[in-house]
C-alpha cells in the first residue's frame, strides 16, 4: 500500500474527510486509511469523549449533548477542530472522521485550511443500509448506543449532514464507497478511490 502516495498524478492526496452515518464504519476506516497514508486520523468523536472521560470544561459542556445524541454546537467544535489542525503532525495531511458534520462547520474547515494554505482533496462517502448501521451501532456497546439515541443520530445524521454530500459533490470532491463489505475489501475500495480523479 505503499503507492498511495503517488496517486493522483503523482501528487498526494492526504486531506481526506470520511463521511457516513454513524455505524458505517467511517472511524475503522479512517484508522486504516491513516496508517496507509502515514497521516493522522482525527475523530473528534474521540476527542469529546476523551474530553469527558478526563472531566475537562470541554467535556462538561459536551456529555448531555452527547448523550441525548445531538450535535455540539457548530462554534465549539470549530474550535476543537482549530486547534488541533494548529498541531505539527497534521502538514502532510490528516483523515478527519465526524468532522465535519453540518454545512456550517464545512465552511469553517474552509477557512480553517485556507488560513494554512490548503485545501481538502478527498471526501470519502461510506454507503450502508440503514438496517446494518442499526445493528452495528448496537453491538459496539458505546454509551451513546442506546437504540433510541442511535435512532436520534441517525436522524440528525440525515438531516444535518447529509446536505454535505451535494456540497462535497458540486466541488468535484466526492467520491462513494460500498461500506457493506469486509473491512479489508473497503479499505482498499476507498485508498482506489483516492487515486480516482
Ligand atoms: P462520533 O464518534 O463521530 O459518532 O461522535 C459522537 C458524538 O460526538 C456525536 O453524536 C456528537 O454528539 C458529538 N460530535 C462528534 N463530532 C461532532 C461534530 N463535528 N459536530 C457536532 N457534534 C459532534
Amino acid at each position: 500500500m505503499g503507492g498511495v502516495a503517488e496517486v493522483k498524478g503523482g501528487l498526494p492526496v492526504r486531506r481526506v474527510i470520511m463521511l457516513g452515518a454513524p455505524g458505517s464504519g467511517k472511524g475503522t476506516q479512517a484508522l486504516h486509511l491513516a496508517e496507509s497514508l502515514a497521516v493522522p486520523a482525527i475523530s473528534t468523536g474521540e476527542m469529546l469523549r476523551e474530553a469527558v472521560a478526563a472531566g475537562s470544561e470541554l467535556g462538561a459542556r459536551v456529555e448531555g449533548v452527547m448523550a441525548a445524541g445531538a450535535l455540539v454546537a457548530d462554534d465549539l467544535m470549530g474550535e476543537v477542530v482549530a486547534s488541533r489542525l494548529e498541531r505539527d503532525d497534521v502538514r502532510a495531511g490528516f483523515i478527519l472522521d465526524g468532522y465535519p458534520r453540518t454545512t456550517g462547520q464545512a465552511e469553517t474547515l474552509d477557512g480553517i485550511l485556507a488560513r494554512a494554505g490548503v485545501k481538502i482533496e478527498r471526501v470519502l462517502l461510506l454507503e450502508v443500509p440503514e438496517a446494518e448501521l442499526i445493528r452495528r451501532a448496537l453491538g459496539r456497546g458505546r454509551a451513546d448506543d442506546r437504540e433510541e439515541v442511535i435512532r436520534e443520530r441517525l436522524r440528525v445524521y440525515r438531516e444535518k449532514t447529509e446536505p454535505l454530500i451535494s456540497f462535497y459533490r458540486e466541488r468535484g470532491l466526492l467520491a462513494t464507497v460500498d461500506g457493506y463489505q469486509p473491512v479489508a475489501t473497503v479499505t482498499a475500495a476507498l485508498i482506489a478511490a483516492l487515486g480516482a480523479d
